[in-house]
């Protein structure tokens, strides 16, 4: 798989709470470019450096200190949590600035925010404009350009095997059961009248 810097969002995480306030993403992780093993990155500020050079400088188990492509991978990819990869070359967000990813509740899309350093978010370019227009002092730091609201691609088949996702459809099983059951039971009493 040639994709090159993705990222494994836990499924179920406490973020779930506050429903569209917090980060979504559990995880980070690069693949090796040249024995395709996956590496977890310790940081988000570590794996947005890398994914901002990633097609020109890709990234290999070598790259980090007394690892080697022999040694067996950190993370597998696989379906036990859900998997989200980046585009690759995304700007790094300007300073005091941050790039939120959050999962919307149904896991169908993902949205992205950047907190401003004004303590707004911008969900999209417009707002980033409008923040530069009012507050012109930092035009100087921030530039438009540094922006990406490039969603990740939402790796489907972890989604569906992930277990808030079954959670989700047990859940709604239930729900049929427990009404189809009433109805069985007023039917049973209709019929015994
Ligand atoms: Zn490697």
């Amino acid at each position: 798989m040639a994709s090159p810097a993705p990222v494994p969002a836990s499924p179920g995480s406490s973020s779930q709470k506050k429903r569209g306030a917090t980060e979504s993403i559990g995880l980070y992780a690069v693949q090796c470019c040249e024995c395709h093993k996956w590496r977890t990155v310790s940081t988000k500020d570590e794996f947005e450096t890398i994914r901002e050079n990633f097609t020109e400088d890709p990234w290999f188990c070598s790259k980090r200190p007394e690892c080697s492509c022999e040694d067996p991978p950190d993370i597998e990819y696989d379906s036990s949590r859900i998997w989200v990869i980046d585009k690759p070359n995304i700007p790094k967000p300007p300073p005091k600035t941050e790039r939120l990813v959050i999962m919307r509740g149904d896991l169908s899309k993902m949205d992205i925010y950047y907190v401003l350093p004004n303590g707004k978010r911008a969900r999209g370019i417009g707002d980033v404009q409008k923040f530069l227009d009012t507050n012109p002092e930092y035009k100087d730091r921030i530039s438009a350009e540094s922006f990406s609201f490039m969603v990740p691609k939402i790796v489907e088949e972890t989604v569906s095997q992930s277990s808030l996702w079954k959670t989700k459809k047990a859940k709604k099983q239930d729900k049929i059961n427990a009404s189809s059951s009433k109805k069985d039971k007023a039917n049973a009493s209709s019929s015994e009248n």
